[in-house]
């Protein structure tokens, strides 16, 4: 992925391919990309510590998945059986689902559990070449549960090889149990939820739902921009169901805009002249069944597009990367490069962690090696080849021959 660029449209043929290559890494970062005949020899030179991969290996920057949520309690199996046997949103909420169904359930769990739970999905998401994950609170809805979830958070990303970056969603949705108006709801995480997570080092990026099950433009823009004025980067929930969010995200400066799949034209169009990354979040088309994102429009239009999960439990339960990206690259005909792109620097951009996500000198050596000859398979086989070894900043993290369990 070396040199490619930020945005737009890519060719395969863009896509620099060693043969019998070698990476030489100096304290986690990417010392050198050469030839292993090169490299080998040195490393005899100089008494380099040596790790040889045997057999056909494809060796591609560590993924990031740059939208998650996995930090929740419970399950939300029903509302997805309820889904399918053709019941709507409301008579899903109704029946006690929904989102506030998870806000119960994370509420009910306790820090510590979350962190156990946020840890194990974590090294699933690394035992598949996830390197760099971001996670979301949004499940707490009150200052203390914000607080808990993001703690668990930050508590799991120092137990587990993977790197997480956390993000404030107190914007999901106006709490149920919330008696005033969305304003004053807003301007109480401004107030009091924003100081303590500056305070304890949790956040520095805030998330907002824009929607009309969720807020209006009108409602979001103060919150955003005092976020912004109090020093947090911003994305947002845009245009999932309705127009309007993919706007949000270019007049208040965020650095991306996530979902889009109701994006028309239009949007494509104002997006891809910003500087907004837009993000694809196939997994929740998968989940819902509905469209997915323009990403080929998007693309064509020139935007910078990023491809993460999305993992929820209630729209994106499946939490796999390569194989939503694989599928989203067949339904709007991508590129491989495109793909490989939107998971790896693409995402890593989408992050404000510019420093991963190609194999290039400088860059951190977050690298996954898939069991292939050819890098094609990696996307043909549609997520169902997995990395034979995984490393973080250098250091071998996961390998497929050893039991984790
Ligand atoms: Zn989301």
């Amino acid at each position: 992925m070396a040199n490619l660029p930020l945005k737009g449209a890519l060719k395969d043929e863009q896509l620099e391919i060693h043969h019998d290559g070698g990476i030489l890494v100096d304290q986690g970062k990417i010392h050198r990309v050469d030839s292993y005949d090169s490299l080998h020899q040195l490393a005899r030179k100089e008494d380099y510590e040596m790790q040889v991969l045997e057999g056909d290996h494809v060796c591609i920057p560590g993924l990031v998945d740059s939208h998650t949520h996995i930090c929740f309690g419970g399950s939300r199996a029903r509302d997805y059986a309820f889904r399918n046997a053709g019941k709507t949103y409301l008579e899903i909420a109704k029946a006690g689902g929904g989102i506030w169904d998870t806000v119960t359930q994370t509420r009910n769990s306790s820090e510590a559990l979350l962190t156990d739970l946020v840890r194990e999905r974590a090294n699933i998401l690394l035992a598949n070449g996830v390197t760099t994950i971001e996670v979301k609170s949004g499940y707490g809805l009150t200052v203390e549960e914000e607080l808990k979830m993001l703690r668990a958070i930050k508590k799991a990303g120092t137990e587990t090889v993977s790197e997480l970056i956390p993000t404030c969603l107190a914007a999901h949705m106006l709490p149920r149990d919330y008696d005033k108006d969305a304003e004053s709801y807003l301007q109480l995480m401004t107030r009091e939820l924003f100081p303590r997570i500056i305070e304890e080092g949790l956040a520095s990026r805030v998330d907002a739902f824009v929607e009309e099950s969720a807020f209006s433009p009108e409602q979001i823009l103060p919150y955003l921009k005092s976020a912004k004025e109090m020093g947090f980067s911003i994305t947002v929930h845009a245009d999932q169901f309705s127009v309007g969010g993919s706007q949000v995200a270019i007049d208040c400066g965020a650095v991306s805009a996530d979902h889009l799949e109701a994006s028309t034209g239009e949007e494509v169009k104002k997006l891809a002249a910003s500087d907004v990354i837009a993000t694809a979040l196939p997994g929740a088309t998968l989940g819902l069944g509905c469209g997915f994102t323009p990403a080929r429009q998007l693309l064509d239009a020139g935007a910078a597009v990023a491809i993460a999960s999305d993992w929820n439990p209630g729209s994106a339960p499946m939490g796999n990367l390569l194989t939503q990206a694989a599928i989203l690259g067949a339904f709007e005909k991508l590129t491989n490069a495109e793909v490989l792109a939107g998971i790896t620097y693409r995402a890593a951009a989408a992050l404000e962690v510019p420093d991963r996500g190609m194999i290039q000198t400088g860059k951190r050596a977050d690298l996954t090696a898939y069991p292939t000859d050819n890098y094609q398979d990696i996307l043909y086989k549609q997520g169902s080849l997995t990395p034979s070894l995984v490393w973080k900043d250098g250091e071998l993290s996961f390998d497929s021959k050893k039991d984790y369990a």
